[in-house]
């Protein structure tokens, strides 16, 4: 965080009501708290030509990105088992996640947020189960690797949603845990005393929050479900109906397709976050948005663990509150997530432009504003460029080739849909400048940190 006053004066600047012209943004100690358009600038201001506010990620598992490309080769088995699978992959996960330990697992999300800032995601909703020892034995504190995400989140700048998971089940109706799972596990109580001690671990970061994840309908029963609502006021979150043996389970198990047991059976409201809510019906499509939860998407997860595709067309069309999270980091980029949110719609419907709502309107735009939005609400923070929120500020380079000669939603246009890398040059959080010409000021020697943690862990 910039302590004390800054000024910043952006040329154009996505506004909350839209773009505005040679805005001066006013921020103390990291916090906007005056943006005027129509101004000159004062001599120290700094200057930025295009700004857009911060995204948030609003799903990752930071460790994943070790694992990133290294599960793409078919697995012993996988043939007669007609194939690989998300499940196939979740086992090799379990085994490279009991290598880990609190150091090279602060390295790697290290590296991780990294790379979220470097393309414009300034503030990640942190999914974490990871909780004990490699024998499943809790840490002398019980909150360790919760105050290594922490500390990641520190040392990288990014700004912090934590949401501790619980997990205690390895299926629906509370079928025990396997062997595989322990480094997860709490019963109610061991919870309750991790989440005190997280909130303790996040004080330092200043505007972290606090959150509850109940990790699936699969890894809870719904009395442990109801016990852990009123432990947070923060958001809650959940992964939600992503493969289909999950769904036929919980048929199986009550009856119900997963989204509508828990539309049935749990206060679901603006707080919630489904994550993926992949198989569903158009009733329970229809439940999510007047409960005006977020649905969480992870598109090149979702691609790359062969998840399915959320009926996002028809959701938009339902006026549907969503977010884009990265998920496993088997990629990290901001701009892929919305270009492969609008392209699986175009694919299976075979139509162009096919989310926007209204005429005239930029598929850039309406996908980021809509990620924006959604980020912010399930995320538990204020956002976009104006008095109260985060100065978490996104520069875009006009010097890219997909970017030159255009203006406004053009611009967003061309970063989602046309440049690769590189369309991000500059990036401040919470006032403070992290990213500079593309590259993260702290990059190298978080790699080389990363290198290091990769070479003990892979040997
Ligand atoms: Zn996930």
């Amino acid at each position: 965080m910039t302590t004390g006053f800054q000024h910043f004066w952006i040329d154009h600047a996505l506004l909350p009501d839209g773009w505005a012209r040679q805005v001066r943004l006013a921020a103390r100690d990291g916090r906007i708290v005056e943006v005027t358009p129509g101004q000159r600038p004062g001599p120290e201001d700094i200057r930025v030509e295009v700004a857009v506010p911060g995204l948030g990620n609003l799903h990752s598992h930071a460790f994943q990105r070790a694992m990133a490309g290294l599960t793409e080769a078919t697995s012993a088995g996988a043939v007669a088992a007609g194939g690989d699978s998300f499940w196939s992959w979740r086992e090799l996960m379990y085994r490279f996640q009991d290598r880990l330990d609190p150091d090279s697992f602060q390295a790697i999300a290290e590296q991780a947020y990294v790379e979220m800032l470097e393309v414009g995601f300034t503030r990640v909703g942190e999914f974490h189960y990871l909780h004990h020892a490699p024998d499943g034995r809790p840490y002398a504190d019980p909150a360790e690797m919760c105050a290594r995400v922490a500390a990641a989140a520190q040392a990288s700048g990014i700004g912090l949603t934590l949401l501790p998971v619980f997990y205690a089940h390895a299926d629906f109706g509370g079928v025990p845990p396997s062997p595989a799972q322990r480094r997860m596990l709490h019963d109610l109580d061991g919870f309750t005393r991790l989440l005190e001690r997280a909130g303790d671990a996040l004080a330092p970061l200043g505007d972290a929050v606090l959150g509850v994840a109940p990790h699936s309908l699969r890894a809870v029963t719904p009395g442990e479900l109801a016990a852990l609502l009123p432990l947070t006021e923060g958001p809650i979150h959940l992964h939600i109906a992503e493969q289909l043996r999950e769904v036929q389970a919980c048929l199986d198990w009550s009856g119900q397709r997963p989204v509508q047991w828990l539309l049935e059976h749990a206060p679901v409201d603006a707080r919630w976050c489904l994550v993926h809510a992949t198989h569903v019906e158009p009733a329970e499509l229809q439940g999510i948005v007047e409960a005006g939860a977020v649905v969480g998407l992870c598109p090149i997860t979702e691609a790359n663990l062969g998840d399915g595709i959320f009926p996002m067309r028809d959701f938009a069309r339902a006026g549907g509150r969503f977010g884009v999270g990265s998920d496993s980091n088997v990629l990290i980029d901001a701009a892929e997530e919305l270009r492969l949110l609008e392209y699986g719609q175009r694919l299976v419907s075979r139509g162009r432009n096919v989310l926007a709502q209204g005429e005239g309107v930029s598929s850039g735009r309406w996908l980021f504003d809509g990620a924006l939005r959604g980020a912010v609400q399930a995320l538990g923070v204020a956002g976009g460029l104006q008095a109260g929120a985060s100065a978490d500020l996104v520069a875009l380079d006009l010097r890219h080739p997909a970017l030159q000669a255009r203006e406004g939603d053009a611009w967003l246009d061309g970063w989602i849909f046309a440049a690769r890398q590189g369309a991000v040059r500059d990036v401040w959080r919470q006032g403070r400048h992290v990213v500079r010409d593309g590259q993260h000021l702290q990059r190298a020697g978080v790699a080389k940190r990363y290198a290091a943690a990769l070479a003990h862990l892979l040997s």
